[in-house]
């Protein structure tokens, strides 16, 4: 098997310097980028839908079953047909996982950094080309399209640097007549279960985690965005990855994904999305298989029901644009999303007529315009849900406004502000995922944390103050793995925010912070009697 492995790095070995840097967003304003980036979006819309067969051992393969992305700005278009794979697939992915994963984990840690930096430079060559197929696919207005790629890139670079850090082992105490060395090992193979809303950089920081550590990785991308996911994993194996070591396995989340978390020789599983399904997962993944040799190791990042606080004393002038953005941009969609508002005292009034205001000339449209911040939501499926939620917001509160100047193809939801009195009321407690945000009031600071933190999630949260002794009582009393103060609650950036939640948001060390790749692979102690008898 190591003879699949050439034995130097990879013909082209990245510049490298030690320090990360984030990969810069594209500069929109400029006529030559938005030019360019604006050619690759419309190049996306006009391409017939592609094929994204399964990938295994380097081997493409069609599959009876098909699963169609379409575009949610126009759901008539067909953007890709997916494979789907079952459990069989499944079996000979693994397998074929099996035979490669010892060759690989044996490379050195310098090699398999070189082939995901080789990656980055693939991704930076087909920006443009990456974010105008998430524009298309996964309703992502520009910006947001750019800054996912963006963090994808910063996912490679970053996770080659630390597992160069890795490699270095841990200090532990030596004592006289005795060598102690602390390493780490890879595990195995993992299974990364992605979500749609960050359709490359969320697949991305998870299969390269999982292949720099040594293991062999198998995507399940979701149903909704699978063109961008068989970009990616064509983008690794191009930069080097060896074929048996990463095997693209689109399909459905009770099919293959369930058949991936049942799996006894998968020993991480890696997943991204929803609370429900996460804590399916992590109870099926308690399971012991026949012949397993391991306990299956489960990183769950799931969702959150964001706060934002704005205190009596708090600038609106900053408050307010950073709430709508939060709340908002990318229709509400992101895990990290504020949808809630909790005001203190009298400020109440003020900041929610603001953000009335604000919310009435926020820009909905198609993705694809480059003036548009709200575009549509995914599917039917959350269009429905968040309709839904929308009438439950005037059963239990109030609507101060929802949008309704919208177009009318397509999964567009009017941006809608609400308010209630109940902070457990249930438009204030489930996750809606769409762009609805509640506005709850309270009668001082104190009281204003209790309700955020009255939710089992904890995943992003917010304040705006300007008093200091108000700021450091969030700080330390905010349950929440992501707090923000002063400034929007979305946009975290590798190696600046590493993100991820606690409580019921998740399970496991934060994407894109120094502890996430340990998660890929298993410490070892070598002891070694050093005196001579
Ligand atoms: P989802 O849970 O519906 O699906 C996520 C993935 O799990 C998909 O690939 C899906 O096919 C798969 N899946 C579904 N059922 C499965 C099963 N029984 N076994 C194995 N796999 C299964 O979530 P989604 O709609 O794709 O994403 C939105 C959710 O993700 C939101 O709740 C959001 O908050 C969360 N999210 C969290 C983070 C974070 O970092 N905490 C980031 C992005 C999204």
């Amino acid at each position: 098997m190591a003879g699949s492995i050439p034995a130097s790095s990879p013909a082209f070995s990245p510049a490298f310097s030690p320090a990360f840097s984030n990969e810069p967003f594209a500069d929109l304003r400029s006529a030559e980028v938005r030019e360019k980036f604006g050619a690759a979006v419309s190049a996306a819309a006009r391409s017939a839908a592609f094929e994204a067969p399964l990938i295994i051992a380097g081997e493409r393969l069609a599959t009876q079953g098909r699963i169609d992305s379409v575009d949610p700005s126009d759901p008539g278009r067909v953007v890709c047909r997916s494979g789907r794979a079952g459990r069989a697939e499944v079996d000979r992915a693994v397998e074929a996982a099996a035979r490669a994963q010892g060759a690989w984990a044996a490379t050195s840690p310098r090699y398999r950094a070189d082939v995901v930096l080789r990656a980055a430079a693939i991704m930076r060559e087909k920006r443009c080309e990456l974010a105008g197929l998430e524009v298309i696919e996964a309703g992502k207005p520009w910006t947001q399209a750019d800054a996912d790629v963006c963090e994808a890139i910063d996912f490679c670079e970053y996770y080659a640097r630390e597992v160069l850090l890795l490699a270095e082992g841990a200090p532990v105490l030596q004592a006289p007549g005795e060598s102690n060395s602390y390493g780490y090992q890879s595990r195995g193979i993992v299974a990364a279960i992605a979500p749609w809303n960050f359709p490359l950089a969320i697949p991305c920081g998870m299969v390269t985690a999982g292949l720099v550590c040594g293991n062999a990785v198998m995507l399940k991308p979701a149903e909704q965005t699978p063109g961008v996911g068989l970009r990616l994993i064509e983008i690794l194996l191009e930069a080097g990855v060896p074929s048996g070591a990463l095997a693209f396995l689109p399909g459905v989340g009770e099919e293959a994904g369930a058949a991936l978390v049942d799996h006894p020789q998968i020993s991480v599983i890696a997943f991204t999305g929803s609370k429900d399904v996460g804590l399916q997962i992590i109870e099926r993944a308690a399971v012991t298989g026949r012949g397993q040799r391991h306990v299956k190791k489960v990183i769950a990042e799931m969702g959150g029901k964001n706060a934002v606080v704005v205190d009596a004393d708090a600038d609106l002038d900053l408050a307010v644009p950073a709430i709508v953005d939060s709340a908002f941009a990318y229709a509400g969609q992101k895990c990290s999303a504020a949808s809630r508002l909790i005001a203190v005292g009298d400020v109440y009034d003020a900041v929610v007529d603001r953000l009335v205001e604000a919310t009435r000339s926020v820009r909905v449209g198609p993705a694809s315009d480059p003036e548009t911040v709200v575009g549509p939501v995914i599917d039917e499926i959350a269009f429905r849900r968040i309709g839904r939620y929308q009438e439950i917001a005037r059963e239990e509160g109030e609507v101060l406004v929802q949008r309704t100047d919208i177009p009318d193809t397509g999964w567009f939801v009017g941006p809608t502000v609400a308010a209630c009195e109940d902070p457990d009321a249930r438009i204030a407690t489930e996750e809606i995922f769409g762009p609805l945000i509640v506005c709850l009031r309270a009668d001082d600071f104190g009281r204003a944390l209790e309700i955020a933190n009255s939710t089992p999630y904890a995943l992003t949260g917010g304040v705006f103050s300007r008093t200091p002794a108000h700021i450091r009582q969030a700080s330390e009393q905010m349950r929440a793995g992501n707090i923000y103060i002063n400034r929007k609650i979305t946009g975290a950036l590798v190696g600046r925010q590493p993100f991820g939640g606690y409580g019921l948001s998740g399970v496991g060390s934060k994407a894109g912070g120094p502890d996430y790749l340990l998660q890929f692979c298993e410490p070892r102690v070598i002891t070694e009697n050093t005196a001579r008898p």
